[in-house]
């Protein structure tokens, strides 16, 4: 189901996710991509100062409805290195942006966090395809979610330390 091309810019969310790793922040990074495959924006997690809103996917809706039409929004591709939160995936759907693809699921991170004894945070982790109508959703990548795994895991023991 995944190209190529899906899985390299997938592995640059996880390179940006990884930076904020470094940063101290959770290990989340996303990419917008035009219809041409040109990256349009990027960002990672930004939480570390306090503000549980500063997920990298609200930042590119944030950005798109400030820089795309609406016809331009829905032939985007937003890739992420994990599924988007329902507060993501709102904003998404609220402006409109096309294709979704990530390399792990909410599924997948729920169940790590388990693992290593985080207790869940306040917002259910719904799929993406029940907050938003007709979403098209692709993912997970099974080796690139192990890549993504290994993050969390990293942050987690920081965090734990
Ligand atoms: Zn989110």
């Amino acid at each position: 189901m995944l190209t190529d091309q899906d899985r390299e810019f997938l592995r640059r969310c996880i390179e940006l996710a990884a930076t904020a790793l470094e940063s101290g922040d959770e290990p989340f990074g996303s990419v917008l991509v035009s219809a041409e495959g040109a990256v349009l924006f990027e960002d990672h997690n930004r939480v570390s100062g306090g503000d549980h809103t500063q997920h990298p996917e609200f930042a590119i809706a944030r950005w798109a409805a400030h820089n795309l039409r609406p016809a331009e929004r829905a032939k985007t591709t937003v890739y992420t290195s994990g599924e988007h939160c329902p507060m993501c995936a709102a904003a998404h759907g609220w402006v409109g942006l096309g294709r979704i693809v990530y390399a792990s699921s909410s599924a997948q991170l729920v169940q790590w966090l388990s693992d290593l004894g985080v207790p869940p945070g306040p917002v259910r982790p719904l799929p993406i395809t029940e907050v938003i109508r007709d979403a098209v959703v692709h993912g997970p990548d099974e080796t690139l979610a192990e890549s993504v795994r290994q993050l969390h895991v990293r942050f987690h023991r920081s965090q734990m330390q």
